[in-house]
């Protein structure tokens, strides 16, 4: 839970330490000025000034300094368009106009005195929290619904597959209820969603899980209802359990429980802290570095799923920054965020052409920050998530788990571990979907793959090799541990009930399992697993078979 009181303090503390600084800007200001006032050509006392001046519009407002902001403001705009658009110094009309403006933030630095009503420290409750079902272990779904018509089907065939299904009538007790739990997924049934149609109304609820509209039909207008009413997704009645899982697992991808990783590049220290304090308590984890040159360790050292980059900075610009990232293959997916001063559109467009992702202009306000950064990389990972599995099953796809082969087997040759691989097959696949439909196999499918997740260690990876046969690489296990993990999760399959059309049948795995140092390449790994299978497949199914004996 986020502790709130630290975290105000934490911001009080940046803040207090940007007033003691401010005296000291007061005397460098002056410094310039001075210089400026014998040359108003003089670039680098000019630079030095603009620089001084940029820092403090935006950093003012973030500490409660907004005057410093506003003045700071008046000087730093001619003082841009003079040296980066006309690469000139100021005119001498620009500089008697200049005089005022500088003079008074000279002395909102030398006497500083922050914004009495506006609140540095955002109230205990501002903030949003991470939801608690990132830490539920099982599928948790309230079913609010407004009429019963096919729900009971819905609701066993849900809990068949391992969820747990809740029913709510009245929008109070569903309130309540994710109030003190939060689900993984609302699902919401209205009676009709026409004219008459109106949405959960969930406003008085803290933090709002997913919610999936079950709709009569898939019309435009019903649609765009969805959509309006806060609906992450849409299905149509009669509605597959296994659709419902699945939607579920593309909100919540298995990585999700790990905290997202921002890394912050800006030369502004309390700037930095401030970005670093409010992106920590909404519970993300945050790497700064205040000099841009050292950004390439970084990104190879932290992976951050997203970056925060200040515009100007002394060594090298956060525009610059953006193009170098984006000409490393491994980073172009990765969002960048630009947090600036700059207010004009026109030159925030210029920046965003880089191939970053948005603009926020600073000061921010703490709950806008952390939104724009959890809305951009939560869609990165979904997206990234989405990429490399299959849509069914949420397993691995054949190519990833083909890769995945491969670099375990490199790594196991380098490290002289062992390594085994199990080519799993369900038995007599095809009369499933012959005698119960195809959707009843679908649904066997995903409950199998839920099975192996739940039964596999993380360091195991699954993946879906291609239709009901799944392929399991176990880093440092030997044959002999392999077989009993597969022979574990083969019972349970075999003991896991499945209905259609009122009638209850089971079913069986064969599994042929190989492991490295008995086969010298991934290929012959997969082939020899192949032919363990096909072998447990002759001598009559249900049964784990080796490729060498242990
Ligand atoms: P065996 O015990 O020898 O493995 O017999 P089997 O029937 O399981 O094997 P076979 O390879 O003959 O049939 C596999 C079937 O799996 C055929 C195919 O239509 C079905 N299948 C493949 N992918 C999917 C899928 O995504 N969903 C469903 N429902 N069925 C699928
Ligand atoms: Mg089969
Ligand atoms: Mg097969």
């Amino acid at each position: 839970m986020v502790d709130d009181i630290s975290i105000i303090e934490q911001l009080k503390a940046v803040s207090q330490a940007f007033k003691m600084q401010l005296p000291e800007k007061g005397v460098e200001i002056t410094r310039q000025w001075s210089a400026i006032k014998k040359d108003s050509h003089d670039l680098v006392a000019l630079e030095a000034l603009y620089r001084l001046t940029h820092n403090l519009a935006g950093a003012g407002g973030t500490f409660g300094f907004s005057r410093i902001t506003d003045v700071a403001r008046e000087v730093t705009d001619p003082l841009r368009v003079a040296l980066k658009e006309r690469k000139t110094g100021l005119t001498a009309t620009e500089r008697t106009t200049l005089e005022g403006p500088v003079k008074l933030l000279i002395e909102l630095c030398m006497n500083p005195s922050d914004d009495a009503k506006e609140e540095i420290a955002p109230a205990p409750t501002y903030f949003p929290e991470l939801p608690s079902s990132l830490h539920a272990p099982s599928k948790l779904i309230y079913l609010y619904s407004e009429s019963d018509n096919g729900m009971d089907t819905l609701i066993e065939n849900l809990q068949n597959l391992g969820a747990h299904v809740c029913q709510f009538d009245t929008r109070q007790t569903l309130v309540k209820a994710v109030n003190e739990q939060m689900p993984s997924v609302i699902l919401f049934n209205p009676i009709s969603a026409g004219n008459d149609f109106h949405g959960l109304d969930l406003t008085s609820v803290i933090q709002l899980p997913p919610m999936v509209m079950l709709a009569d039909t898939a019309d435009f207008k019903t649609r765009l209802t969805a959509v309006r009413e806060g609906m992450e997704g849409f299905l149509v009645k009669p509605v597959e359990a296994s659709s419902v899982l699945n939607l579920v697992d593309s909100f919540r991808p298995q990585e999700e429980t790990a905290p997202f990783r921002v890394l912050i590049v800006d030369d502004d220290q309390n700037q930095a802290e401030y970005a670093s304090i409010v992106l920590n308590q909404a519970g993300i984890t945050t790497r700064t570095i205040y000099d841009p040159t050292e950004i390439l360790d970084q990104l190879a050292e932290f992976n951050p799923e997203l970056l925060l980059f200040d515009i100007y900075m002394p060594q090298c610009s956060g525009i610059e920054l953006a193009k170098i990232v984006r000409q490393m293959d491994n980073y172009v997916s990765v969002p960048i965020l630009f947090l600036s001063v700059e207010t004009e559109r026109g030159r925030q467009l210029e920046a965003l052409q880089t191939g970053a992702d948005d603009f926020l202009t600073k000061p921010i306000r703490p709950k806008e920050l952390v939104s724009a950064v959890k809305v951009r990389a939560w869609r990165a990972r979904t997206l990234r998530w989405m990429m490399v599995r299959d849509s069914l099953t949420g397993l691995f796809n054949h190519a990833v788990i083909m890769e995945r082969l491969s670099n375990s087997f490199t790594l196991a040759k380098r490290q002289e571990s062992p390594l085994s691989v199990a080519m799993i097959d369900i038995d007599h696949f095809k009369r499933i979907n012959d005698n119960y439909g195809h959707s009843t196999g679908d649904k066997v499918l995903v409950s199998f793959s839920r099975l192996l997740r739940e039964r596999l260690r993380g360091s195991d990876i699954v993946g879906r090799y291609g239709g009901e046969e799944f392929l399991v690489v176990l880093p440092d296990t030997t044959i002999g541990d392999a077989q009993l993990v597969l022979d574990e999760v083969r019972v349970a399959f075999a003991k896991t009930p499945f209905t259609a059309n009122n009638k209850i049948f089971s079913a069986t795995l064969s599994v042929g399992i190989a492991d490295y140092p008995h086969a010298n390449s991934a290929t012959e790994l997969l082939d020899t697993a192949d032919m363990a299978l096909y072998q447990a497949k002759e001598q009559g199914r249900d049964r784990t078979m080796l490729a060498t004996p242990p």
